[in-house]
């Protein structure tokens, strides 16, 4: 049976991890990780390339020191993932910062003096860009300036960052407005930013490289980088084909190229996956705990102790991952990466959580779509693959006060290491004033 899972997993460990730090709980392979890494950071390009790793894909401090260790610097998404990248030993100077959050108020000091240590602004609207003027005019450093191309892609529509449907980064109707407030504070733009949605075509991808260097070209003098933003396509399901980034590179290369050739300057390309690095290194294992069938024309339900509290991505986007059944002693029951999968019966998954769209099994209407699976005894685990981004850190951990599960890493040779325990009641309930 072709089971699918990467890196070092194996059903055996799978098992052995479940039973011992127990379910539900996300289980992370660093090699894979690391491996993906190495992918990026080996891109094609043609006058330099600096990769930084969009944190909020998974924020779990281990991952950001292993992907921070092989020379990926990070991209945040609010004042407070720099403060974890912080508490993770990564240097200021290594993180960007690409809010929709606005400058003001208390935070503003600290974020003046992580400038001051070298954070590079990634200024994301008109009135971000006057607020942080001041503040990048010492020092004569230099900001980062996103731009809304007005054509973006992305897996589903919400998942689209870059058309007029979209906030983020500042439109071409404000572009030059922009541009010219930068320009009279005597401010350089040194790095051009866009990132156009996730998950998209990989085609809308390269057409956006076209798009945004004519837009350098044209507006932005001081630029030395050309910031593409993330959103690498991963295959999570075996019919699925992920992103080609050596040919995305090639591509870029020759684009760069011939920029330089039509403008006599050499620009340095920039990258910042999340998804890419870290989703199919992570599979949130849960464990079968009922078992129920509404009828010879209706459903078979598998009953889990994780479900949209720990993996919202079926509900919020209709999003499928790869489902394993593995028995208590660690035998692959079933896995949707074999062959054989149409034989087995057809399943639908449900969590614990009283909410009628609690399910893993979803399309993007809501609807259920059942999915074939081995039949597992009640203790079984199930086994959601793609489960490394957007799933510990966008899940909805408190719903029905369940709990936030432990994240366990495997790295060389099967070692598992606790990398964050599970929350606890008193955690939930910590900040809480009854009357
Ligand atoms: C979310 C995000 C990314 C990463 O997107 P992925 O699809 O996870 O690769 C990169 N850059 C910015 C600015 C983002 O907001």
């Amino acid at each position: 049976m072709n089971s699918g899972l990467v890196g070092t997993l194996t059903p055996g460990l799978i098992a052995r991890a479940a039973n011992e730090y127990a379910t539900p709980l996300y289980l992370y392979d660093a090699d894979f990780v690391v491996k993906r890494c190495k992918q990026v950071l080996g891109m094609p390009n043609a006058y330099g390339l600096h990769a930084s790793y969009a944190m909020k894909a998974n924020s779990s401090r281990a991952l950001l020191q292993t992907i921070a260790s092989t020379g990926f610097g990070i991209d945040a998404s609010s004042l407070n993932e720099v403060r974890r990248a912080r508490l993770a030993g990564i240097d200021a100077a290594r993180i960007t910062l690409t809010t929709q959050e606005v400058p003001v108020g208390a935070e503003r000091a600290e974020l003046e003096a992580l400038m001051d240590q070298g954070l590079l602004y990634n200024a994301c609207s008109l009135l971000q860009l006057e607020l942080i003027l001041e503040v990048a005019t010492r020092g004569g450093r230099g900001l980062s300036l996103r731009v809304n191309p007005g054509k973006g892609s992305g897996e589903s529509v919400t998942r689209n960052t870059g058309d007029k449907y979209s906030s983020f980064g500042v439109h071409m109707d404000q572009l030059p407005a922009a541009v010219k407030l930068a320009a009279a504070r005597g401010v350089k733009l040194r790095q051009v930013h866009v990132h156009i949605g996730s998950g998209g075509d990989p085609a809308a991808w390269q057409e956006n490289i076209v798009r945004i260097l004519e837009i350098t070209e044209q507006y932005f003098p001081d630029a030395d980088t050309v910031n593409l933003g993330g959103g690498f396509k991963e295959a999570r399901m075996p019919d699925e084909t992920p992103a080609d980034v050596l040919a995305l590179g090639a591509y870029a290369k020759g684009r760069f190229e011939d920029f330089a050739a039509r403008t006599g300057r050499k620009l340095k390309m920039a990258v910042e996956p999340g998804t890419f690095l870290v989703a199919n290194a992570g599979y949130l294992l849960t464990t079968v705990v009922d078992k129920k069938s509404s009828g010879p024309d209706g459903f078979e339900f598998l009953l889990l102790d994780g479900g949209m509290e720990t993996n919202t991505r079926p509900l919020l986007y209709g999003s499928r991952h790869p489902f394993y059944v593995v028995s208590q002693d660690g035998k692959l029951l079933s896995s949707e990466f074999d062959a054989d999968v149409s034989a087995l019966k057809s399943r639908v998954l449900c969590g614990r959580c009283c909410e009628s769209g609690d399910s893993q099994t979803l399309d993007e209407t809501g609807a259920i779509v059942p999915r074939p699976m081995a039949d597992p005894e009640i203790g079984d685990f199930v086994v959601i693959g793609g489960a490394g981004a957007y799933c510990a850190s966008m899940s909805l951990s408190n719903y029905n006060s369940n709990l936030a599960p432990a994240e366990v890493l495997v790295s060389e040779g099967g070692t598992l290491t606790l990398i964050r325990s599970r929350q606890c009641l008193e955690q939930v309930v910590a900040n809480e004033l009854g009357l």
